[in-house]
Order: structure tokens, then C-alpha cells, then sequence
């Protein structure tokens, strides 16, 4: 598009040929373009400027830039902001801005110095305009050339690009850097999917395909990462030209900031489906559910058409839960982020961050549901509060959550009145064990101590290692008698049990000491330190035994 002999053309011609070859170029773009005598006599307006002033094509030709609004003294550059004149009476504020231009002649000498000005609407029309004839985009004449196109480009306050027919960018403006963040040297020879994610690339090449096919204008929006790192919706406005040949020459675009984002039905659908959150939309009157977007048609696990209609309650795991939901809707409330759990059509629950709220939508009053899947992060939170209760070498309750859980036992059988017992067990010359057969060969025999009480023991017992080779069983309903019952079989158990070493197997025994409550003020402290007495009082007669507390001891 960037030809010198067009532009000779260009200027050996007066005004009506300008606007009849290669000006058809500016036909296309979507800013107002004016181009004018030194003295302020318009020789061309682009039909974007007639659209702007509600005019018909033509009409500026020969008028001065005053008459218009869009200029005072003659010769003085205008920058800024205008009250573009209209053609029916009224203003509108308008952007402009100018750059001196001279035309270049074929023989190198000095053409006439002419204003090139861009104008851009940035204010409402005072009365709704006629749709002017701007929208039929190019008309087939040839391209401008280089330094005219380059000057007008520049002189435009608005993004502006130029793409060739392969879709590589040819031109693009100072306000597109600044808007873009992206310069000339990273952009012109690439194509769009050079500076912008494919998704969004394959829209724009399938947009300018259409209209190198078609030759009309286009405008649609679409997200553009700017400058400061930002995604922001913008508006593109899109022409084809044809170059000095005739040729389907290129695409012409600007971008136009989008001053009032308003929302329609479209874009808040695709907000919807691209949302990582469940949302569902169920009538006030009878539950049943009228909208579900994509994500929470995966949560649920059933196609939308089987959701639609069916009621929101068929997916709460626990009534209790939905109570809690529901009493806070009937009290005109709703519910934010909590945690509530839901099934899948198979019946498998999931956990879920769950927020509802009341709307009228097109009349009807709804509940605005949305539920993120918690099930991953709970499930974590989980691991990590059972680890924090966990003894890592046996898997067993630690020291301090065995104390938790024991005192709350203990409590219990103090409020009921009924029996409990405590017994302490340490294994028998375990230095040994480790001195003979290696510190990891202890660790195991550690972890087959445990697992062998665990099997002896009833499921409400609970059992917590003290630390060392010392363990903990606390027996809530039994009393110290009935606690040696347990204790024997415990270690006879252990005593049976074989454990691997590196050479061989081997056997271990342990003692037991036993303790009962004493009374309706015992604590699980003295209650333990009478086990351990008793359990000194075990080693002491030989180990491998056990011994039930009496005082004295
Ligand atoms: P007693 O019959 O009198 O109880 O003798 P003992 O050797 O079992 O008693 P002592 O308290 O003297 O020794 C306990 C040993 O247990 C000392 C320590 O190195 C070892 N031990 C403590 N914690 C661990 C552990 O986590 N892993 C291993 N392998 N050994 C441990
Ligand atoms: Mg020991
Ligand atoms: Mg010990």
C-alpha cells in the first residue's frame, strides 16, 4: 500500500480528483480525517467526519474548518477539544488534533503545505443522526501513500493500525504504542498472534479475512492487554482498502477505549460459561431450577437440559444444611461462602463454598446460587489438622492430642458417673533393640508396638504415644480390673509378635501399668502418674507383666 507514485497522483490533482482516487484510502477509516488549505479550506473530509457531523458525504468540500467548529485564526495548529458544529444545528464535543503536511511532487520540488487533521468524537450527539454512508467502507480506489498515511496516523489521538492482505501489521500509530505498550519493532511484519494470545488472534484474523472477502466495515469488542498490564474490553472498528492497483490492499482499524462498560445479555453469558464457579439460577416459587452455566453442569455431573428444571434440593447431601440455607432466604437474607455439601448425580458428595442470594429476574423472584468446589482444599485442611494430631512415627495420636481426647473421656465418665481406666505401657530394654539391631530396626519395632495394641484394642478406646518407647491407652467404661483383662492380651500380643531385622527376626516384650479413677476430682494427670508408678512397680518384678495400681505403691 505504500506507494510513492499514487501520492504524485495525488497532489498533481485538485480537490474533487484527491477525493475521487487515492483519499478513498481515508474513506475507510473509522476517524473523522479532514484535510486542509493553510487558510482553512477544507479540500477533503473522510466520511467518518461527514458520519460525526450528521452530514452527507461531500458537504465539508470547499467549507472552512470555522465554519465547522474546528478551528479559530488560520495557521494555528488545533490540539485539543472542540464543539464540532453540526450539520443540523447542534454540537457535539470532539477530539483534535492536527499536523502540518505537505504533499510531495514528483519533481522533488515543494508542494502546497497543507493541515491534516483527525477528529474524534468523544461527547453525545445533541439529536440522533441519520446512519451516513461511512459504513460501506472501501470503494475501490487506490491506497495513499507512505508519508501521508504516516502523518495521519500520528496526527490521530486514537490507536490505529494498518494490516496487510497476510494479516502482518504494515502501520501503526503513536497513540497504539502508548495504548499497547507494544512497539513498532515488535509488531510491524507479525501477525496478531505475534502480540496476543491465539484465542483472541484467531478472532481478529477470522474478522479480517471476512472483510478482505466482503470489503466492509466491522466493530466488535474484545479484551486487549494494554500497557500497564491490564485487560481491558475495547471496542475495533475494522475497514478493508484496495491498493493503487484495485487490489484488496489490506485491513485499517482502530481501537476505541470503551468509556461505560455496559453489560449485555451476551457478554454476561460468556462471563457465566467462562466462570470457574457453579452457578445456578432456581425459581423462589417452587425450587425448580432455570438456569445452570457449564461449570456447575460438571459439578453436578448431568447435562444442562436434565438440570434445568429439576429442584435445586435434590442436590443438598444433608437436610440439616439446607435448613440452615433456607431459613436464611425465608428471613430475607442470604448466604455467603458457606460450607455446605452437595452430590453428584452418581450420589458421591463434594464439598462446596456456597453463595446464595435473592433477585427478581425478568419479574420472577430467584435464587441466585453459586457453589465452588472446596472438596480438594477441605480435604488438605483435613491432612494438614491430622497431621498435627498424628505421631509421625506410628501414625498414632500424639502426646498432646491424646491428652485432648483423653480429658474429654474423663470428663464424661465423671459427669455419668462411670468407670474409666488408664494404662501406660513401656517397652522392655528397648536401648537394647536399638544397640543390637540399629536405630531403624527400633523405629519398626515402634511402629509394630503400636499397630499390635491398635489391633487388641476396642474402637473407643484411644491410644497415644507418650513419647520414647512409651505408650498410652486411656479405656473409657472400664475399670481397672476389666483394664488388665485388655493389658494381658496386649501383651501377650506383643510378646507373640514377630519383627523383622536385617538378619533375622526377633521378639520384644513390654510392662504394663494400670490405674483406675479415683474419685469424682481425679485428673487425667494423677490418673497417669498412678499408672506409671504401677508400671515402675512391672519393671521392677521382672517386666514383660502387667500391674494394676494400689496405693502405697
Ligand atoms: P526399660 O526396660 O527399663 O524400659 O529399658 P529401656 O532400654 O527400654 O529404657 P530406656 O528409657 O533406658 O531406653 C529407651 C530407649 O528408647 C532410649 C532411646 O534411644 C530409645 N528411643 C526413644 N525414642 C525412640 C525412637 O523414636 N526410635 C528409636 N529407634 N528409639 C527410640
Ligand atoms: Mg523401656
Ligand atoms: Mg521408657
Amino acid at each position: 500500500m505504500l506507494d510513492s507514485g499514487s501520492v504524485a497522483m495525488i497532489s498533481g490533482r485538485g480537490a474533487q480528483g484527491m477525493r475521487d482516487t487515492a483519499w478513498s484510502a481515508f474513506d475507510c477509516l473509522p476517524v473523522g480525517v479532514c484535510l486542509a488549505s493553510a487558510a482553512g479550506v477544507i479540500r477533503y473530509a473522510n466520511p467518518a467526519l461527514h458520519d460525526l457531523l450528521g452530514g452527507a458525504d461531500g458537504l465539508l468540500d470547499g467549507r472552512s474548518l470555522s465554519d465547522v467548529g474546528l478551528d479559530g485564526a488560520a495557521g494555528t495548529a488545533v490540539i485539543g477539544e472542540r464543539a464540532l458544529r453540526l450539520a443540523d444545528g447542534g454540537t457535539r464535543r470532539v477530539s483534535v488534533a492536527e499536523v502540518p503536511w505537505t504533499a510531495p511532487q514528483p519533481d522533488g520540488a515543494t508542494g502546497e503545505a497543507l493541515r491534516l487533521l483527525t477528529v474524534t468524537g468523544i461527547g453525545p450527539r445533541q439529536e440522533a443522526a441519520a446512519d451516513g454512508g461511512a459504513d460501506d467502507g472501501a470503494d475501490g480506489g487506490p491506497a495513499a501513500g507512505a508519508p501521508l498515511v504516516e502523518a495521519l496516523m500520528d496526527a490521530a489521538p486514537i490507536p490505529l493500525f494498518v494490516k496487510d492482505t497476510r494479516g502482518q501489521y504494515v502501520a501503526i500509530n503513536d497513540a497504539f504504542e502508548r495504548f499497547t505498550g507494544i512497539g513498532r519493532a515488535d509488531i510491524l511484519r507479525h501477525t496478531t498472534f505475534a502480540v496476543t494470545s491465539p484465542g483472541a488472534a484467531k478472532e481478529h484474523s477470522v474478522h479480517d479475512r471476512v472483510l478482505l472477502e466482503t470489503e466492509g466495515r466491522v466493530s466488535y469488542e474484545a479484551p486487549i492487554c494494554t500497557a500497564d498490564g491490564a485487560v481491558r474490553m475495547v471496542k475495533l472498528t475494522k475497514s478493508s482498502f484496495r491498493d493503487a492497483s484495485g487490489k484488496p490492499g489490506g485491513v485499517v482499524g482502530a481501537i476505541h477505549e470503551m468509556a461505560e462498560v455496559r453489560p449485555n445479555e451476551e457478554r454476561l453469558e460468556a462471563i457465566l460459561e467462562q466462570s470457574p464457579v457453579g452457578v445456578s439460577v432456581s425459581r423462589r416459587d417452587n425450587g425448580r431450577i432455570i438456569f445452570v452455566n457449564t461449570r456447575f453442569s460438571e459439578l453436578i455431573g448431568l447435562p444442562r437440559e436434565r438440570l434445568v428444571g429439576s429442584r435445586a434440593r435434590d442436590y443438598y447431601l444433608d437436610g440439616l444444611q439446607r435448613q440452615r440455607v433456607l431459613e436464611r432466604l425465608r428471613s430475607g437474607g442470604g448466604v455467603t461462602n458457606m460450607e455446605v455439601q452437595f452430590k453428584r448425580a452418581d450420589g458421591s458428595p463434594f464439598w462446596t463454598l456456597f453463595t446464595v442470594n435473592q433477585a427478581v429476574v425478568q419479574g420472577v423472584p430467584v435464587n441466585l446460587a453459586w457453589i465452588y468446589d472446596y472438596t480438594e482444599r477441605r480435604s488438605m485442611e483435613e491432612a494438614l489438622r491430622d497431621m498435627a494430631s498424628r505421631d509421625p512415627l506410628t501414625g498414632i495420636f500424639n502426646r498432646r492430642s491424646f491428652m485432648d481426647m483423653a480429658r474429654s473421656q474423663l470428663a464424661r465418665a465423671h459427669r455419668f458417673h462411670e468407670p474409666l481406666s488408664v494404662f501406660v505401657l513401656d517397652v522392655d530394654h528397648f536401648k537394647r533393640i536399638n544397640d543390637t539391631y540399629g536405630h531403624a530396626t527400633g523405629d519398626d519395632a515402634l511402629r509394630m508396638v503400636a499397630a499390635g495394641c491398635q489391633a487388641i484394642l476396642r474402637e473407643y478406646d484411644i491410644l497415644g504415644r507418650l513419647g520414647g518407647e512409651e505408650f498410652v491407652v486411656v479405656l473409657p467404661g472400664a475399670t481397672a480390673d476389666e483394664s488388665r483383662v485388655v493389658a494381658e492380651r496386649v501383651r501377650r500380643h506383643l510378646a507373640r509378635m514377630p519383627i523383622e531385622a536385617p538378619d533375622g527376626v526377633f521378639r520384644l516384650t513390654a510392662s504394663i501399668g494400670i490405674a483406675g479413677l479415683d474419685g469424682a476430682t481425679d485428673t487425667l494427670e494423677r490418673a497417669i502418674h498412678r499408672a506409671d508408678l504401677a508400671l515402675y512397680r512391672a519393671k521392677h518384678m521382672g517386666r514383660n507383666r502387667v500391674a494394676v495400681y494400689e496405693p502405697g505403691m
